[in-house]
């Protein structure tokens, strides 16, 4: 049987079908390619298409005897979310009932479901824990909530069983370099100081260095992609061990704020990063950084590449190999 992955193109999907498939699973990928890339798909059978498409759907699902699904597909940019909450909810909320009625239909009973540390909004207290308040306050975080609160009521009426993934920062690239992140527009931090080594950018814009943190720049948990693309393969299998369904933090529970990011790229690259102080990003919070007690303990995820400095190293790898991304 085989494991759907939506938006299976994009970045942390295109990293989780690379571990799928070394653990010899079948893998269906489906992607919109709005903002995945192809090329980063290495392995499994491709679709190309939308989960709105109903065709298109029942033709995935007929064609394939699907098991589970792990589901990225989704827009995912804080600031786009605000400009245009109608493509959130529709490619967030909508796109996903349409999945999981379709899964409904068809008898699939589990779902691995990315979500977010937007999810909870300015944090009451640090580390963030999965029973903290959830009051997001970006449109982005109110559709990952709608999805989580879909999910549990999915569960008790068809008992779908979901694991639900609040990613804090996931950053870094495979470690072969053949696949990495690549945004169009770039807003992630990482990235943005790599476009500045690589020459693609004269500089990075600190948004804000007047927080309440030490240096008054924003602090953040910064999670390798492998490790978190390997959490949803843990939450599978519990899926498939026949446990409760769960809602999990994933991130390293240690923070770095972005001056500390800039010199640890700094000595990485072996290069001055150009920078100024911005005003301040709006809707960004001082510190957002995970407690992963729960996820460790009841899933037994371990962080592989849980220093900044590896973290830093292999997105180095994967952008100074492919300064323009992935070659259209
Ligand atoms: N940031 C920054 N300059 C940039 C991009 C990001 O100072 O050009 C800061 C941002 O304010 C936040 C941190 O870097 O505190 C991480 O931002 P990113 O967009 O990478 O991830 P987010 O935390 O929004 O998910």
């Amino acid at each position: 049987m085989a494991v759907l992955v939506t938006g299976g193109a994009g970045y942390i999907g295109s990293h989780t079908v690379v571990e799928l498939l070394e653990k010899n699973e079948e893998v269906v990928v489906l992607d919109n390619l709005k903002k995945g890339h192809k090329q980063a798909v290495l392995g499994g059978k491709f679709y190309h298409g939308d989960l709105r498409d109903d065709q298109f759907l029942d033709k995935v699902f007929k064609e394939n005897d699907i098991e589970a699904v792990v589901h990225f597909a989704a827009y995912s940019l804080v600031g786009e979310s605000v400009i245009n909450p109608a493509d959130y909810y529709n490619n967030n909320v909508v796109s996903t009932l349409r999945l999981l009625t379709k899964m409904k239909d068809s008898g699939v009973k589990k779902i691995v479901f990315s979500s977010t540390a937007a999810t909870y909004g300015e944090p009451e207290s640090i580390p963030i824990q999965e029973d903290d308040k959830t009051a997001p306050t970006n449109p982005y975080g109110e559709t990952k909530l709608a999805v989580e609160k879909a999910l549990r009521w999915f569960d008790s009426a068809y008992d779908m069983k979901y694991v639900s993934l609040r990613y804090f920062n996931a950053a870094g690239a495979h470690t072969s370099g053949k696949i990495g992140e690549d945004h169009n527009p770039e807003t992630h931090l990482i990235p943005i100081i790599m476009q500045v080594a690589t020459g693609r950018r004269d500089k990075v814009q600190v948004f804000g260095d007047d927080y309440n943190t030490p240096d008054g720049t924003c602090i953040r948990d910064y999670i390798h992609v492998t490790d978190l693309a390997n959490a949803h393969i843990a939450a599978l299998e519990r899926l498939r061990a026949g446990e409760e369904s769960g809602i999990y933090n994933l991130g390293n529970g240690k923070g770095f704020s972005v001056k500390e990011v800039l010199t640890t790229v700094e000595e990485v690259v072996g290069r001055k990063i150009n920078y100024e102080i911005a005003p301040r990003r709006p809707g960004d919070p001082a510190m957002l950084v995970a407690s992963s007690e729960k996820i460790m303990k009841e899933l037994r995820w371990n962080p592989k590449f849980n220093k900044l400095e590896t973290i830093v190293e292999t997105a180095w790898k994967w952008h100074s190999e492919h300064p323009n991304g992935f070659e259209k």
